[in-house]
């Protein structure tokens, strides 16, 4: 899961980012809404987080663009704790959900879950299960036939955005872009050696190579 993190205040920011990524989530920053309305158009977005007090556009306004270009896009806005206005516009606006500030990580954590079922609409809970395999989106783990499986972090960020994309193959340079945030360096084939590690523990037809394409997970799967 990629998320989109818009909040010009910088300790705020690197905060939310360390939290984020200690849950899995991949995260890239922006502090302007001129910035957020660029990455929106050219990024592999799953989630945008987006402060409604920015120093250039106002967050509102910024709602309204990416709702336009970007309506499934789902946005979870920042508020203030007095501006009730502000939330019944963003709402109105098309935001998928709002937190007030000063917010509890954890409430966080629980509305970008139900953001990101929203948006797949193939689990149940927190769990994804395909075949004999379940990932659990809220503890990070991963299951075949009932027996734990143990997954590097990145291991487990591939195979989630896998299967919450079941039946749509998935390029290599999209799995590239939803796995990695800017700074992080990439081998040219790191995906193919994570798919490979992944193969090694899970059922051998669980993840489909599409040659020169990509990788899926398909409906029926062993
Ligand atoms: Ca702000």
């Amino acid at each position: 899961m990629k998320i989109l993190l818009v909040e010009d205040n910088k300790a705020l920011a690197n905060g939310l980012k360390k939290a984020l990524e200690g849950e899995l989530y991949v995260v890239n920053w922006v502090s302007t809404g001129h910035d957020a309305l660029l990455v929106v158009d050219t990024d592999e977005l799953d989630i945008v987080i987006l402060d409604i007090g920015l120093p250039d556009i106002n967050g509102l306004e910024v709602l309204k663009r990416i709702k336009t270009q970007h309506i499934y896009l789902p946005v979870l806005l920042l508020t203030a704790r007095d501006s009730v206005e502000d939330k019944v516009k963003g709402l109105d606006l098309g935001a998928d959900d709002y937190l007030t500030k000063p917010f509890d990580m954890l409430e966080l954590f629980a509305r970008l879950r139900m953001l990101s079922r929203r948006s797949t609409a193939v689990t149940t809970d927190s769990k994804i299960v395909i075949g004999k395999v379940c990932l659990d989106t809220a503890s990070h783990q991963v299951s075949c036939n009932g027996e734990m499986i143990k997954l590097s972090r990145r291991e487990y960020m591939l195979l989630q955005t896998l299967m919450e994309n079941k039946g749509r193959v998935q390029s290599r340079d999209s799995l590239e872009a939803k796995l990695y945030s800017w700074g992080d360096e990439i081998s040219s084939n790191s995906i193919q050696v994570h798919v490979h590690n992944l193969r090694k523990k899970l059922p051998p037809s669980f993840i489909t190579t599409i040659r020169g394409v990509g990788y899926v997970i398909k409906e029926n799967t062993d």
